[in-house]
């Protein structure tokens, strides 16, 4: 049987991501272009995108572009109502694509199109209640609850906002979130400001911590304590079997799940103890999540 092909594009905080995926959810032609900043409007975002996808449909009929976003949304509308990183407000981004470009595209939340990878093919296959966390530019979790992913009008699993007690401001505008401690971000910043006027990727920073460096030990450390903080919330609260740790940030694998096991380890009393596991599609869940949808659309 011949491959039909899609684009899949995701817009973080940090970069675009865009790649073309076949109907065997391999993914080709992966590039990742600088989010621009502060587009409010996303007419240069718009700009790059439609670009791309002209230049990959050369090579390939491409059948559906995937659009995957962070933030609060209405996914049914296309619309981001709030995403911090982008600066977007109540913006109809799937329609303003979609006008650009003259193919059908595909809208979801990245996170929840990320968990969307992991509960049809991954880490979360099988199971009931899961919870997924990809740590990325900012934090956000899907809630799996019996089989499904909850989205509440596009409001739900927006932890990366939970008062963890820590001492930075926050996009939101708070002081105290999870978000200004442990996203890959907050920790680049965290490091910079300790000592290296430079910044340092988190990738250099947990291979710091694993030669022993104080500073980047003392970083690392904050970011998982104020992770296990809002984990033992959300076992608390919702009781998954699992918990999938996915994003850039899960590529430090154990580095990652050893010190907020320990934490839980120690912190919880009744509760019972869920697995933590790292996403098995790793950083590129959203990419086949997006393919997903995208193929969803024209299935
Ligand atoms: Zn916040």
């Amino acid at each position: 049987m011949s491959s039909r092909y899609v684009v899949a594009v995701d817009v973080g905080g940090t970069e675009i991501k865009i790649a073309v995926v076949d109907s065997h959810f391999n993914i080709y032609s992966q590039t990742s272009t600088p989010t621009p900043k502060a587009d409010r409007t996303a007419a240069e975002t718009i700009r790059i995108i439609a670009t791309q996808v002209k230049k990959l449909s050369t090579a390939q009929p491409i059948e559906a572009v995937g659009l995957i976003v962070p933030g609060t949304l209405d996914e049914a509308a296309g619309i981001a109502r709030w995403a911090g990183n982008l600066q977007w407000e109540n913006l109809p981004i799937r329609d303003l694509l979609q006008d650009a470009i003259d193919i059908p595209v595909a809208f979801g939340h990245d996170v929840r199109t990320a968990a969307l990878a992991e509960l049809r093919s991954g880490a979360a296959q099988g199971i009931k209640d899961a919870i997924f966390i990809p740590i990325g530019t900012g934090i956000a979790a899907a809630l799996i609850i019996n089989g499904e992913i909850q989205s509440a009008q596009g409001n739900a699993g927006e932890i990366g906002h939970l008062n963890v007690d820590g001492k930075r401001l926050c996009v939101c505008g708070k002081v105290g979130c999870l978000e200004a401690v442990s996203s890959a971000l907050a920790i680049s910043s965290a490091y910079a400001e300790l000592g290296s006027a430079v910044s340092t990727s988190t990738e250099k920073i947990y291979g710091l911590v694993t030669s022993g460096d104080p500073l980047a030990t003392q970083v690392w450390k904050s970011a998982t304590v104020a992770m296990s903080r809002a984990c033992e919330v959300l076992i608390t609260v919702l009781a998954p079997e699992v918990i999938i740790f996915g994003g850039g940030l899960s590529n430090a694998g154990e580095m990652l799940l050893r010190p907020i096991r320990n934490d839980l380890d120690s912190s919880l009393t009744f509760q019972q103890k869920p697995r933590l596991e790292i996403a098995k599609h790793g950083s590129n869940a959203g990419v086949i999540g997006c393919a997903m949808i995208a193929f969803d659309l024209i299935a």
